[in-house]
């Protein structure tokens, strides 16, 4: 495990499955959707297929997102319709929405022990939240969770690759060695910020969404994987 205390300046906290929780919420409505499609007659494999295209499509044309979210089940509902011998419950559909949208997705439920240990690190270090996705959506969450008061300041960015997090110093003239970024994204927060020379430390997420899931690349001493949150307290 490494001890960076004292070693870094500043401290990047990716936001989704971090600070709070956010992709069960999707998998719970993509559960329930493939099972409303599943149920007249189509092989859940090709919709599942389906339904990764047609995400990759969307994140690349209009981005990350709730509201981008729902675009994709009713353009797959659409489809699947078109092509169903009997017509699929669009009252369903409705539901499926209305549950997802319901969910904490504005003001979100923030994970144990995270206000605790910002307090505890805001003395001794400069932090800020990076987090992709849409711009209101996710400085809303950051706003209404009242983790705003608990950070420097944060970022919301379209996309967090290698030019993001490059970007992100050479902005700030902070230095890689002392700047560390913390996330559950091997993809989004971990692999980037190595690559980038920085320290990373990752707070794996049972249920990460796929599409962040990579295998963590060799990383020279720079890399530690912690159980929790809180345990961000015994290497900073
Ligand atoms: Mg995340």
């Amino acid at each position: 495990m490494i001890n960076i205390k004292n070693r870094v300046k500043q401290i990047l906290f990716d936001a989704d499955d971090t600070l709070w929780e956010n992709n069960i919420y999707y998998l719970e409505a993509n559960r329930d959707f493939f099972a409303l499609i599943t149920e007249n007659g189509f092989e859940k494999e090709e919709i599942v297929k389906d339904f990764d295209n047609l995400e990759m499509k969307v994140i690349r044309k209009r981005g990350y997102g709730s509201i981008n979210y729902v675009y994709i089940l009713e353009e797959l509902f659409k489809k699947y319709n078109n092509h169903s011998k009997s017509k699929l419950d669009y009252g369903r559909l409705q539901e499926i929405k209305k549950r997802f949208l319901e969910h904490p997705l504005q003001k979100p439920l923030i994970f144990k022990d995270v206000v605790k240990t910002l307090n505890y690190l805001r003395g001794k270090y400069n932090l800020f939240i990076l987090t992709k996705g849409d711009q209101e959506e996710q400085s809303g969450k950051i706003v209404h969770s009242e983790l705003d008061k608990l950070v420097d300041d944060y970022f919301v960015v379209p996309e967090k690759n290698d030019r993001e997090y490059r970007r992100i110093l050479e902005k700030f003239s902070w230095k890689a060695h002392e700047t560390c970024m913390v996330g559950n994204s091997p993809k989004s927060d971990i692999n980037p910020a190595l690559r980038s020379g920085m320290y990373a430390i990752h707070i794996p997420y049972r249920d990460t969404w796929k599409v962040d899931i990579e295998p963590i690349i060799s990383h020279n001493g720079y890399f530690t994987i912690l159980k929790s949150f809180s345990e961000l307290i015994t290497v900073l």
